[in-house]
């Protein structure tokens, strides 16, 4: 894979994780959240719930009280106890309540046999309780936020984020103010469990920005950034190795084709002394068979042919470890270019890079019929030769383009380089072994890459472009598609 597209992926894979990652911890923070909030109204709706049924009961029992000792000292103490209660009126026999609300209230609590409301003011946070019986009935005022147990509030109430509030007939009292800082949040509503008063308890908790975890989300970023980094560097040691394996597999096919392009070179110097050898020996068994024998011309003759033996041994000893050149042609399959072009590319990267340079890539999808390492290692040559010529010219001025085309039924690719081009002296002499302008070149590249080339049904050629720089062009035969 491309290494930026692999880097992106990768990128893109932690991206995904820290956003699940934090998702999850979002959606875990506001589930506890949501869960304290229910926890929290449900406790306040029993608090409330017990107060006002207390209520109820202390109602109750001022009428028990009047009935037996018609004391109303008792009642007032009894009233005392509670210091939600505000004020308690009594009404004996015929005489009218003080307050006239009271009345109606009164005929309700006989009718439904429990305490009845009146004169909800929640504007100044009272109202009455009113129990009918005889002989008195008893009206308390009641002070809601005296009802409120606050000793026993599961929340601190300056600085809760809850919002508490008792609503009844479209009024509102607040007990608590929380936040009101967002809109989306939890909501609680429930009535209190005493018929006399029938109130809502009506909760809220706003969502707000500082409650959201953002150490914990911060530590699973870096988490899981330090797990990618990791898995990174781990990545670039593996593709580090694999370059290095690649490079010395590479280095060994040469190693193995340039001894061959040596044998081929050395066969040619034997030649000429074995020649002189048998022409020599020969005319010295000429003339030992003359008569009479010309021993003098023989033995010099011998001598010569000795002397040949002995370059020709010379050459031998350079031959020693000659290894046979491998026969592409056996193992010729489809290639495809762009992919034997990129894994040479990849190989060269670190020397790309230190060059400065990008290469061009004009990439046609095109599979011709090769021996791949062969193919590699044509590529590597000629990438490696234009990267050697691109050394020497001004780093703005370096460009390698690579092309990829079919032309004539035949693929062709084209290494391009603006480096200093081919001396005229030395385009003919190219492809010649051990032909080389370079200061400890072996001068064997081109000409294996051309003999490579040729065992694969293709062939190599060197060509000058204008304005500056060299092109070689390989072609190469379709594979059949
Ligand atoms: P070596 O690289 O060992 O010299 P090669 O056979 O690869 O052997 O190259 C032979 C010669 O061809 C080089 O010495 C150089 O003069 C010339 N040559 C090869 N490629 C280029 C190029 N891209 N630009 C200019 N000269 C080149």
């Amino acid at each position: 894979m491309n290494p930026l597209r692999g880097r992106l992926a990768v990128a893109l894979i932690g991206l995904a994780v820290a956003a699940i990652g934090c998702t999850v911890l979002v959606r875990s923070e506001l589930a506890s959240l949501r869960a304290a909030f229910e926890t929290d109204a449900r406790i306040v709706h029993r608090l409330l719930s017990q107060r006002s049924a207390q209520q109820d009961a202390v109602m109750s029992m001022l009428s028990l009280l009047q009935s037996g000792s018609g004391t109303d000292a008792a009642g007032r103490r009894v009233a005392s106890v509670y210091p939600q209660i505000l004020d308690l009126l009594q009404r004996h026999g015929d005489a009218s309540w003080t307050e006239p609300a009271l009345a109606a209230a009164e005929d309700e609590s006989r009718r439904e046999r429990r305490a009845a409301l009146a004169g909800v003011d929640f504007a100044r946070g009272r109202y009455w309780l009113v129990q009918a019986a005889t002989p008195a009935s008893h009206a308390a005022q009641i002070d809601l936020r005296g009802m409120v147990p606050w000793e026993e509030w599961p929340m601190p109430p300056e600085t809760s984020p809850v919002r508490v509030i008792l609503e009844y007939a479209g009024q509102q009292f607040l007990l608590q103010a929380g936040n009101t800082g967002s809109h989306s949040g939890f909501d609680f509503r429930k009535r209190l469990a005493t018929e006399s008063q029938p109130f809502d308890v009506v909760a809220a908790r706003g969502i707000r920005w500082s409650d959201l975890p953002w150490l914990k989300m911060l530590g699973w970023i870096l988490l899981t950034a330090a797990a990618l980094a990791g898995l990174l560097a781990l990545e670039r040691q593996r593709a580090e190795r694999r370059r290095a394996e690649e490079l010395l597999r590479l280095g060994q096919v040469a190693r193995l084709n340039a001894l061959g392009e040596l044998a081929a070179g050395m066969a040619h110097e034997l030649n000429q002394p074995l020649t002189a050898v048998l022409a020599n020996t020969q005319a010295a068994g000429r003339m030992l068979n003359d008569e009479p024998a010309e021993l003098d011309s023989a033995r010099e003759a011998m001598q010569r042919a000795a002397e040949q033996a002995r370059r020709a041994s010379g050459v031998v000893d350079r031959l020693r470890r000659v290894v046979e050149r491998p026969d592409v042609s056996a193992q010729l399959q489809p290639v495809k270019l762009e992919v034997a072009i990129n894994n040479a590319l990849y190989l060269l990267e670190p020397q790309l890079q230190q060059l400065g340079i990008k290469p061009s890539l004009g990439q046609t999808a095109v599979s011709v019929l090769a021996e791949p390492v062969a193919l590699e290692q044509i590529i590597h040559n000629l990438l490696t030769n234009a990267l050697q010529a691109l050394a020497q010219v001004p780093a703005a001025d370096r460009h390698l383009d690579i092309g990829v085309r079919i032309v004539d039924d035949k693929g062709r690719l084209t290494v391009g380089d603006s480096g200093p081009g081919i001396a005229a002296d030395v385009l003919p002499r190219l492809f010649e072994p051990f032909f080389t302008t370079r200061e400890g070149g072996l001068g064997l590249g081109l000409s294996l890459c051309e003999s490579l080339a040729a065992g694969m049904g293709g062939s190599l050629t060197a060509a000058n472009r204008p304005p500056r720089g060299a092109v070689f062009t390989l072609q190469l035969p379709l594979a059949a598609t």
